[in-house]
């Protein structure tokens, strides 16, 4: 995979998701609990703890410590929403399936989780992270079962791949997509630590999105061409919308 720029570094011209606002809206503590009122598209960010999600949001969203909201005492088991460019909101998952946690703590994820995917008619996209190194968990599955049931579009990143040499990544990026039934170009490997795969989750996210409308103008008319046939191979395997359609 191509490594296109470094994770921290500064925007450029050819970013398809150039950040421009990030503000914290609230936090869902309960399955139907408060959530952000349904005015923008949304893409929902998953894994089970440990996978690198917060390192990864810091370096799409080109931000140090934008994760660190999520990881303050009370909201780690929240799902924390942040608006993005006043353009659509980022849903951060609480992390499941931590090994350390406790049964009854474990069971407390999947009601606010499934509840939120099942009543979220404005979702657009499931970004759904797995450890380049590890198999995907029970947990994992039962993700990936949901995901299909509810039937909204779902992008698989495989994390943390400067940890294996490029060839390793290529293999295991195959037998992950083998494991989960994918076609391999659904499967964006990422680096936190490199910036690899930055690049092609903002334009899938951005595909997901539906929209030019988050990047900046003159930016989007310099880009349009380029950019006009990102990603659609990341879809999933169905073309459904979350029920109730877009909003
Ligand atoms: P979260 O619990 O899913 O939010 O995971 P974190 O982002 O906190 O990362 C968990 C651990 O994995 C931390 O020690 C990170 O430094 C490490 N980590 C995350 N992403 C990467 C990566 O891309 N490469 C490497 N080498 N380590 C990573």
């Amino acid at each position: 995979m191509t490594e296109r720029r470094a994770g921290s570094g500064a925007p450029s011209a050819e970013d398809p998701l150039v950040i421009r606002s990030l503000d914290f809206i609230g936090g869902m503590a309960a399955a139907g609990g408060w959530r952000p009122e349904v005015t923008l598209p949304e893409i929902a960010f998953a894994g089970r703890s440990n996978v690198g999600k917060s390192s990864l949001l810091n370096v799409l969203m080109h931000r140090k410590s934008f994760a660190r909201v999520s990881r303050t005492p009370g909201r780690t088991r929240e799902i924390n929403f942040f608006r993005v460019n006043g353009s659509f909101v980022l849903a951060d998952l609480p992390g499941y399936g931590y090994a350390k946690v406790g049964k009854a703590q474990k069971a407390e994820w999947r009601p606010l989780i499934e509840g939120y995917l099942r009543r979220s008619p404005a979702l657009r996209g499931v970004v759904q992270l797995l450890d380049v190194r590890r198999d995907p968990s029970d947990d994992d599955l039962q993700m990936f079962d949901f995901l299909a049931d509810v039937g909204v579009d779902t992008l698989v990143v495989v994390t943390k791949i400067d940890k294996l040499s490029p060839a390793a990544v290529r293999a295991r990026v195959e037998e992950l997509a083998g494991q989960l039934d994918l076609d391999e170009a659904q499967v964006i490997p990422f680096s936190a630590q490199t910036g690899a795969g930055r690049h092609e989750l903002a334009e899938a996210i951005v595909e997901l999105i539906g929209t030019a409308a988050t990047r900046r103008e003159d930016e989007a008319n310099e880009a349009e061409v380029d950019k006009t046939d990102v990603s659609t191979a990341h879809r999933s395997t169905t073309d459904r919308d979350v029920a109730g359609g877009t909003r």
